[in-house]
């Protein structure tokens, strides 16, 4: 018997690679087999009764069949495309206009690093990051969300674009990660100025060069991980390490082999094709995850949680994640199945329903075949997120902190908002200690920075009750529920400060939040003042980060 936790049938999704996760019960298969809508079977090992699998969805209904050697289950699921003038994020692979070896990332096997190899990689594994961003919502707020690519407007657009430089190769050889970053900012303004659109520039053209330096970053040319205004650009130095097509995935994740000294090891010590797998690719997910707005943070994606990236895409043999869903089920007598009457988009077609509703009785009927939707339970969800200590450490530190996920859920780049419905947020000083807020729609979320490296120490709902943590309070002015006062605890700031001195992040990270604040303050560049910012952030995906005198 299969039981699918995650996914229902008449789902619908924006986004083309899903994540479907489960248990398999009295099955004496090693391995599941799911095909997709167009025929293309992936096989995905069960263990421990577990399964994990990814699978691509096709604009429309999708037919996907999960199979074991006793059990069969078919899963209608929809994929929906965006609307044409959605705000999304294209993709480019950068080329040297007179690159004589036309794109060709570094790898032993010079079989597979030519362009078309690039693209594939690349587009497969932003599309999981897609994935990855959008269970993480999910796990908190039940509703997918996730920032949207070319494919997802038109799926037969070429999804990862050769974006050909004016720099020359050996000139990008010298240049610092901060050169490569702003020649390819200017660059891209330059050539396109769609404001609804972000931008990932992958560089073909990095290379390592074993050297003597401990740190391999120095040894490292045309290299580059920085985010700022509205570019990420990463290299390409461990792309030898990642999957080209979705069967791959699996053995990418568990690859022990030992990376080569002449290739470039960004493993986080770890040493293994699979770690720098995770690294480089979490890398990405960190860096494009400032462009959404998040900050540093002291623990998960925006801290170096992003090492444990792979743990996403693989069942770990330590895990018991479903387990504790079976103590809830076998003590809980609420869990019921779940019809897929209640849980039905209205959007669907009829038939579709009336189709759904014939496969939903089949299921009930084929006895062990079963299929039982329990994703919905309260249950179930309140032990997984509320318990802290109950919760699974098979994810170790690969996730989004909830304040990350709040700002993720209601960021302009992830929702569809109405441009009518576009807020302010205005902020006066009524003196060193108290502020004025007013905005036009709820602020839902504020954090504490610091300037220095951007890193999140403290945040919070400012909802609809007042709030108070150790260093601000806001409080809603009782005449107008769209106005606050916000009150800091100076003393308690300066404090925090002082320790928060010398905390460490992502290498290289550091020049980002000058860049970032640079464009809120003209004069952080040359200022070496430790400064807080304020961030607000209201439901309609407004934010202002407003710096705050504490010395
Ligand atoms: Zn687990
Ligand atoms: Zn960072
Ligand atoms: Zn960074």
């Amino acid at each position: 018997m299969l039981e699918i936790l995650n996914v229902k049938p008449g789902d619908i999704f924006y986004n083309s690679i899903i994540l479907i996760y489960g248990l398999s019960f009295g099955e004496n298969s090693k391995n599941l087999e799911c095909i997709d809508s167009h025929g293309k079977a992936n096989t995905w090992s069960i263990l421990n009764n577990q399964f994990k699998l990814f699978v691509k969805l096709y604009p429309g209904r999708n037919e996907i069949k999960l199979k074991t050697f006793q059990s069969e289950v078919i899963l209608i699921l929809f994929r929906h495309l965006k609307p044409l003038n959605s705000k999304h994020v294209r993709i480019f692979y950068v080329v040297c206009n007179d690159d004589p070896n036309c794109g060709e990332f570094q790898s032993l096997d010079s079989s597979r690093n030519k362009i078309q190899n690039a693209l594939k990689r690349i587009d497969l594994n932003i599309r999981l990051l897609q994935t990855f961003m959008s269970e993480e919502i999910f796990k908190k707020y039940k509703t997918r969300k996730t920032f949207t690519l070319k494919c997802d407007l038109n799926e037969c657009d070429e999804n990862v674009e050769i974006f050909r430089s004016n720099l020359k190769l050996m000139k990008a050889l010298e240049m610092s990660s901060d050169e490569i970053f702003l020649y390819l900012l200017d660059e891209i303004k330059k050539r396109n100025s769609n404001r609804e659109c972000k931008y990932i520039a992958i560089l073909s053209f990095t290379r390592y060069i074993p050297g003597q330096n401990e740190d391999i970053f120095k040894d490292t040319k045309g290299y580059c991980a920085l985010a700022s205004d509205c570019l990420a650009v990463y290299g390409t130095a461990c792309l030898f390490t990642w999957p080209e097509e979705l069967d791959e995935l699996e053995s990418c994740c568990s690859d022990m082999r030992k990376v080569d000294s002449s290739q470039m090891n960004d493993s986080a010590f770890r040493n293994t094709y699979s770690d720098c797998y995770s690294t480089t690719l979490g890398s990405l997910l960190h860096e494009f995850s400032h462009l959404l707005d998040l900050g540093h943070d002291s623990e998960g994606i925006m801290h170096r949680g992003f090492d444990d990236l792979k743990l996403f895409f693989n069942i770990e043999t330590t895990c018991n994640c479903y387990d504790e869903f079976e103590n809830v089920k076998s003590n809980n007598e609420d869990i019921q199945k779940i019809s897929i009457f209640k849980t039905q988009n209205e959007n669907t077609h009829k038939s579709e329903i009336e189709f759904l509703v014939r496969k939903f009785c089949l299921f009930k009927t084929t006895g062990n075949n079963e299929l039982i939707y329990s994703q919905k339970s309260s249950c179930f969800q309140s032990i997984r997120t509320d318990h802290k200590s109950k919760e699974c450490n098979c994810m170790k530190n690969c996730f989004y902190t909830k304040s990350n996920l709040n700002i993720l859920f209601y960021h302009k780049w992830l929702n569809d908002f109405c441009s009518k419905d576009e807020g302010s947020i205005s902020f006066n000083c009524i003196n060193e200690c108290q502020y004025e807020i007013k905005c036009t729609n709820d602020l839902v979320l504020y954090e504490l920075r610091t300037n220095q490296r951007n890193l999140t120490f403290d945040s919070g709902y400012p909802g609809t009750t007042s709030l108070t943590s150790n260093f601000i309070s806001i409080k809603q002015n009782n005449s107008n529920k769209k106005e606050y006062i916000f009150e800091i605890n100076l003393n308690n700031l300066k404090q925090k400060l002082f320790l928060l001195f010398g905390n460490e992040t992502r290498n290289g990270c550091n020049n980002l939040s000058k860049y970032k604040l640079n464009q809120l303050n003209n004069d952080c560049r040359t200022s070496q003042n430790f400064n807080i910012y304020l961030f607000l952030l209201d439901s309609k995906g407004c934010c202002l980060s407003k710096k705050i005198p504490i010395m």
